[in-house]
């Protein structure tokens, strides 16, 4: 499965969900490369600035690392649910060709007005060891440390005013094209990630589990 959305769309929120929910592994992009630079790799020195401007990494590069990811044991037994990639053109068609002849099974797209996204961006808090993702509206139960690794919760080196809207700018120019490549092949499904964490969830849940059962039908017919 693929999850697109703006940043602050709560994509990466709801993708752990889904993650702990269907027991699929969660593979974010931006996860992976913060803690490539974190522990101060290859990979993670050629990527800090670019990331730290709100600009993309290379697609060769973010195309390798993923490549890599989903070759891994439990993402081919179980699948995967892909957050913050792809986020070009070029990124969706080196999926397909990764996958073929399997396919993406479904595209999200959780919706939500920028308005909206620019608000949570600036709440938005992550423990800088496990990601988890706060806000200052729902912060850590103690103290800014991290209610799941007792991490730093902080604000994210790239949620500066001027790299969020870099962000959203690159969004529309890069990303959004990547919503009619996918509705073309009938795997868009639209999702309004307006209203609370469960409300979204439940919306979300509702959509795969239609999903499955639809596909098992499917496979009993065949
Ligand atoms: P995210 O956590 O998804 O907002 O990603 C944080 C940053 O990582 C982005 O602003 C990019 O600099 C980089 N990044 C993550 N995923 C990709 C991708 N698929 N292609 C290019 N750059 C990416």
């Amino acid at each position: 499965m693929v999850v697109l959305g703006k940043q602050g769309s709560g994509k990466g929120t709801q993708c752990v969900k889904l993650s702990q929910r269907f027991a699929i592994p969660h593979i974010s992009t931006g996860d992976m490369l913060r803690a490539e630079v974190k522990a101060k790799t290859a990979l993670g020195l050629q990527a800090q600035l670019a990331m730290e401007k709100g600009e993309l990494i290379s697609d060769s590069l973010i195309i390798k690392m993923v490549e890599k990811r989903i070759e891994l044991d439990d993402a081919r037994t179980r699948g995967f649910i892909l957050d913050g990639f792809p986020r070009t053109l070029s990124q969706a068609k080196s999926l397909d060709e990764m996958l073929s002849p399997q396919e993406i099974d479904m595209v999200i797209n959780l919706e939500v007005p920028t308005s909206v996204v620019l608000k949570r961006i600036a709440s938005r808090r992550v423990c800088v060891d496990c990601q988890a993702v706060y806000s200052l509206a729902k912060p850590p139960r103690f103290n800014w440390t991290c209610d799941l690794c007792g991490g730093e919760v902080l604000q994210r080196e790239d949620d500066t005013e001027e790299a969020i809207l870099r962000r959203l700018v690159l969004y529309e120019e890069e990303t959004a094209p990547l919503i009619e490549y996918y509705q073309e092949r009938n795997k868009l499904h639209r999702v309004s990630g307006l209203g609370s964490e469960e409300a979204v969830a439940l919306r979300l849940d509702k959509l795969i589990r239609s999903y499955l059962k639809r596909r098992e039908a499917k496979q009993t017919r065949d």
